[in-house]
Order: C-alpha cells, then sequence, then structure tokens
C-alpha cells in the first residue's frame, strides 16, 4: 500500500485515518465502514420490522397472556382478538405460499361502553403485531364532498405506520374506534341528507370487502395535485370498536320477542339483564343503524364488560404500567418512596364509581390527590411518603372535586 491511497469513499487519506481496507478497485477506512454498518443495520431493520416469520408468531393463547399484561379482565374480547390476530398471520403466511384453499379474513367489532378497555386492548395488540397497525376515529369520517375526511384518509394513515411500504400496508391491521357514530341516524334516510351516516358506511364498505382503493399518500383533500396509490384492502384486517349506546334496548326487546316466539317456558335461558350486550348479535347491530351489508363485513362480534368495583380496583395497581405503578416511579426519579394506603385505594375506586367517571375517572382523581406532592415533594428533604384514606381525602375535597362532579 502506498500513502497516497485514499477512502474511495470518503477520500481521506492513509495518514488521516487509522485503518485502511483494501478492496478489488479501492479502499474503505475505518469510519466509513463502520457508518455503512450503522446504515445496514438500520435499512434491514426496517425491512425485517415487517417481515412475517413463522417461528416468531404467537400462538393466541401467548398473544392472550400478552394482553392479560396490561388489560383486566374482558376474557372473551382478548380471546375474539387473539385469535383473529393469528389467522390474520395464518392468511398472510399462505398467501405467501400461493395454496388452493383460500382463507378468508374475519373482521372483529368490539362493543362495549366507553372506558372500559376497547381501545387499550387495540393499542396493546398493536405492541406486539409484525404488521403495520393503525388507530382512526370514525366521528371524522364524512361522505366524499362534504366537510371531513373522506374514507380513503383511513389507509393514508396505514400507509404512514408502514412507512408508505405498500406492500406491507397492504397486510396491515386498522382498528376503527366509535363505528357506531356511522349509524344511520332514524329509519327515515330522506329527513336530512345523512353525511355522516350511511353514506360513510357505504364507502367503508368497499375497504372492508377488499378492493383497489386509490390513496392519497398525504391524506386530506388539500393537496389535490398528489399522486395516488393503489392500495389493496383484501388482505387488511379491520377491527372496530363502538359503544352502542342504547343498544341494550334492542337487545332486550331481542331477547323477549324470541323467547315468545319459541313459547316453551322450560326452555327459557336465564337472562343476565344487567349486562345484556353479551347477548349482542348482528341483528342488534342493524336495529341499531348499521347497514346490512357492514355487519356482513363484521362477521365476527364480541362484547366487553362493564368495569365492576373490582375491576376498577386491579386497574389501579395490577397492569404493567397501572397508573399508581406511574406514580411510583415518578417519584423515584427524585429518590422518594411513594407508598398508598390500601383504605386509600379503595377511596379512589370509591369516588371513580360516585362520579360515574369509570377507569378514564382513576387518572384524574390520582392526578387531583397527587398534583400538590409532585409539586413540593422534589425541591423538599422528605425521601418517603405515604399516601393515607386521611391524605387522599383531604387533598380530593379541597382541589378540584367540584369539577370532577360537574363533568
Ligand atoms: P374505550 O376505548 O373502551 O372507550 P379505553 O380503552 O380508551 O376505553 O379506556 C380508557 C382508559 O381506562 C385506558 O387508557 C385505561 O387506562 C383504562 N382502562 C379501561 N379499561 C381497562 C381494562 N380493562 N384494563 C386496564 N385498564 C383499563
Amino acid at each position: 500500500m502506498k500513502n497516497t491511497d485514499k477512502c474511495s469513499f470518503c477520500g481521506r487519506t492513509r495518514k488521516e485515518v487509522q485503518l485502511l481496507i483494501a478492496g478489488v478497485d479501492g479502499f474503505i477506512c475505518e469510519l466509513c465502514a463502520e457508518q455503512a454498518n450503522l446504515i445496514v443495520k438500520e435499512e434491514l431493520k426496517k425491512k425485517g420490522d415487517f417481515k412475517l416469520q413463522q417461528n416468531k408468531l404467537l400462538k393466541p393463547i401467548e398473544i392472550k397472556k400478552f394482553l392479560d399484561q396490561y388489560v383486566i379482565g374482558q376474557d372473551e374480547a382478548k380471546k375474539y382478538l387473539s385469535v383473529a390476530v393469528y389467522n390474520h398471520y395464518k392468511r398472510l403466511l399462505q398467501t405467501d405460499k400461493g395454496d388452493d384453499v383460500e382463507i378468508e379474513k374475519s373482521n372483529i367489532l368490539l362493543v362495549g361502553e366507553t372506558g372500559t378497555g376497547k381501545t387499550l386492548l387495540a393499542r396493546t395488540i398493536a405492541r406486539m403485531l409484525h404488521v403495520p397497525f393503525t388507530i382512526v376515529d370514525a366521528t371524522v369520517l364524512t361522505e366524499a364532498g362534504y366537510v371531513g375526511e373522506d374514507v380513503e384518509s383511513i389507509l393514508t394513515r396505514l400507509l404512514q405506520a408502514a412507512d408508505y411500504n405498500v406492500e406491507a400496508a397492504e397486510k396491515g391491521i386498522v382498528f376503527i374506534d366509535e363505528i357506531d357514530k356511522i349509524a344511520r341516524k332514524g329509519d327515515n334516510p330522506s329527513i336530512t341528507r345523512d353525511v355522516s351516516g350511511e353514506g360513510v358506511q357505504q364507502a367503508m364498505l368497499k375497504l372492508l370487502e377488499g378492493s383497489i382503493v386509490n390513496v392519497p399518500p398525504q391524506g386530506g383533500r388539500k393537496h389535490p395535485e398528489q399522486k395516488m396509490i393503489a392500495v389493496d384492502t383484501k388482505n387488511i384486517l379491520f377491527i372496530c370498536g363502538g359503544a352502542f349506546e342504547g343498544i341494550q334496548k334492542k337487545i332486550a326487546q331481542r331477547l323477549n320477542t324470541t323467547i315468545v316466539g319459541y313459547g316453551a317456558s322450560k326452555n327459557r335461558e336465564v337472562i343476565d339483564k344487567d349486562n345484556l350486550l353479551q347477548y349482542i348479535s348482528p341483528l342488534d347491530m342493524r336495529a341499531f343503524g348499521l347497514i346490512p351489508e357492514i355487519i356482513g363485513r363484521l362477521p365476527v362480534i364480541t362484547y366487553l364488560n362493564p368495569l365492576d368495583r373490582q375491576a376498577l380496583r386491579e386497574i389501579l395497581t395490577e397492569p404493567k404500567n397501572a397508573i399508581i405503578k406511574q406514580y411510583i416511579k415518578l417519584f423515584e426519579y427524585d429518590g422518594i418512596h411513594l407508598n398508598f394506603a390500601d383504605d386509600a385505594l379503595e377511596y379512589i375506586v370509591d369516588k371513580a364509581i360516585e362520579f360515574k367517571l369509570g377507569a378514564r375517572g382513576l387518572r384524574s382523581i390520582c392526578e387531583a390527590i397527587m398534583i400538590d406532592a409532585m409539586f413540593e415533594l422534589p425541591t423538599g428533604k422528605h425521601k418517603e411518603m405515604m399516601v393515607t384514606l386521611e391524605y387522599a381525602h383531604e387533598k380530593l375535597e379541597k382541589s378540584n372535586l367540584k369539577r370532577l362532579r360537574a363533568a
């Protein structure tokens, strides 16, 4: 080697570097080699993120166990979701092989009161997925030509989640939240133009049933000049969630008529009137205002239970990132050992029930109780703090109790 040899990438000479590796036609210095190594890792990771490998896929029971770490209860919904996601992978792997028997996808509908964990389930599933995933809110969707977003924007989000890798996006999973908000309003479609109801359902149908959809890569209608990307939705799994407020009435009506219809009183099942959602069926969806075609494309319907006292208590401390664990961690950063008395935790749950705030209320109540401590303690000398029932009670009474009640 000569002293005039140079790195073929950065041009540094032999003197300026520690190492110059010779190739057939040139050289590479240690700096460029290291950088190239980083680029290789980065690029391969991007590609590998969405590459399905059979041996790395979790089985349904393992998927459910993963969900159990973050979501309390809701076993039925977890079971359905785990199977759906697992089958989704199987279908994708099969498509890769080009088999004869085509496994069709089974989009899912999750029905449950707000704040029972539908979005949490979707987000948690996203943590372990090997395919692109996005959550969209159906309330912002309107029929083309009206203020709001076109349904195609759902796919724009998915494309963004896939880093514009169309092939990966075409195997992705989409969670559509608040699907009940696009139900037909009233039985007479001609009263007023229903731009966010049936029209959106019709538009959404083509996504759910699988077709080639032209998607604006930047979304929205602000960039009319943008070039569309064609996305095939055949293999995209759609999980829809909604509270379907008032659907209990429709379920009750239907259950009554079936029971009367069959007459025989000894066959009469005991109906748990407090949790009618567990009997949900496609018929109720129809009565609620979803068009039959959409219902047909959501063959798996499952429900989430309302959260009882016990569930709320567990949500406070049990999940991997439970609210109370988060406060303990926050205080740990300042070297403060934080503790909660049992009766203080019970008190928080009582208040969440009293204010009818459900699981969402737990955090606001905790914040109200903890704000003073979070403000003062980092500068103080105390290295220990115990949240007692008296402390919780005093802080909640004096802070924004009124605001919470009003909410
Ligand atoms: P939904 O989508 O059903 O309206 P979310 O999933 O957004 O409700 O729930 C709101 C919050 O309440 C979550 O972020 C979580 O902190 C808590 N939560 C609700 N249900 C559960 C549950 N089953 N397990 C653990 N936390 C829950």
